[in-house]
């Protein structure tokens, strides 16, 4: 079988020849790839960047956010049956660690996980794929067209979930992290895929989103989002004045920009990036000002990172509640639809109007 795999730290990227997986346990499930998503990450990879292949390969096959069909199931597989519809998670605990141990391999405290396609273990850029049942999420069929989006939905659905959650244990509000958001005021800073997900769970739950970025107003990127009922604005100077938030979701990954955004922070409100932003220069910041205002008025800046199976699941249900509300909306942030044996057009450079671009497997 087929499968798209690079050298590391290098710029190799080819198509290659492996055997077909094997089952080998009674909890493994094989299953047949439908479409791999394309990210940053990916990108990073096959220009050379952050990548580790197994121990003892030379070659690591990369992708990370699959959608694919069950072919066969251990015989202790109980939660899955051939023909259906897959997401799987991306990474694996160290073993070590107490939230590895305790099943939160997203609050790694070693850094010694494993991620598929990522870090050390073959991802999902190849015709099947074996895996253990658990890291497996079940998608219902109505979500043929989208569920491909579970995997970068899943990073939202963490950071958002931890802000609300976060912000119920401190007010005296109601204890559901899920209410906290209703009639609230949020900034989603930055509109690629990550932002445009983030604004779809935060509409789901009853905000009221602002999406900044720099394109178009007449462009895909607004457009989805007004769709969904949020609100543009380009990000320009002065383009925020007069506007206080109480969630900022950061999904840009600009430093100068990331170091901006707290002065639009409300009192007691609470922002969160997931951008990775890239190396640069040091930046000049009004420090002083900045940690005052965290003291002064009782605000949370904080990073997340990756998701827990929890969030997957939440992911699938908010993919399925957005195709209710909005039919068709999110499916426009797949952008283009390559053939995996054409491989090369999508991954090794983003269109300039691209949103979601994905690889087809069958
Ligand atoms: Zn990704
Ligand atoms: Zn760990």
């Amino acid at each position: 079988m087929k499968a798209i795999a690079i050298v590391p730290h290098t710029k190799t990227i080819q198509l290659i020849d492996r055997d077909e997986p094997k089952i080998t346990t009674a909890t493994q499930v094989k299953v047949k790839v439908r479409q791999v998503g394309i990210c940053g990450t990916d990108r990073e990879e096959v220009s050379g960047g952050r990548a580790d292949a197994p121990p003892g390969e030379k070659m690591l096959i990369i992708g990370h956010e699959v959608l694919g069909v069950v072919v066969q199931v251990g015989e202790a597989v109980k939660s899955l049956k051939p023909q259906d519809l897959v997401v799987i998670m991306v990474r694996r605990p160290c073993s070590e660690c107490e939230m590895c141990k305790k099943g939160c391999s997203d609050m790694c405290e070693t850094g010694n996980y494993t991620e598929r396609g990522i870090k050390q273990r073959h991802g999902f850029h190849q015709e099947f794929v074996i895996d253990e049942e658990k890291y497996m999420i079940l998608v219902p069929p109505a979500l043929a067209g989208t569920a491909v989006l579970t995997e970068p939905t899943t990073v939202v659905e963490k950071a958002i979930d931890h802000a609300c959650r976060l912000q119920v244990a401190r007010l005296p509000v109601d204890p559901d992290p899920k209410k906290w958001l209703h009639g609230k005021t949020v900034l989603v800073a930055g509109l690629g895929p990550i932002g445009l997900l983030a604004a779809m769970v935060l509409r789901l739950r009853g905000a009221n989103v602002i999406g900044m970025d720099i394109v178009d107003p007449h462009t895909l990127r607004p457009k989805i989002l007004e769709a969904m009922g949020g609100k543009y604005v380009v990000g320009k100077e002065g383009a925020l004045r007069g506007h206080t938030f109480d969630l900022i979701l950061e999904a840009a990954g600009i430093p100068k920009l990331d170091f901006q955004l707290p002065q639009f922070l409300a009192t007691n409100g609470v922002y969160v990036l997931t951008g990775v932003t890239a190396e640069g220069p040091p930046l000049s910041v009004d420090a002083a000002k900045l940690m005052r205002d965290l003291v002064l008025k009782n605000q949370i800046i904080f990073g997340s990172v990756n998701a827990g199976v929890a969030h997957f699941k939440q992911a699938v249900l908010d993919l399925e509640a957005a195709e209710k509300n909005w039919r068709g909306v999110v499916q426009q942030l797949i952008t283009s639809k390559t053939p995996f044996n054409r491989f090369a057009d999508a991954l090794e450079k983003r269109k300039p109007d691209e949103i979601k671009a994905i690889i087809e497997w069958s």
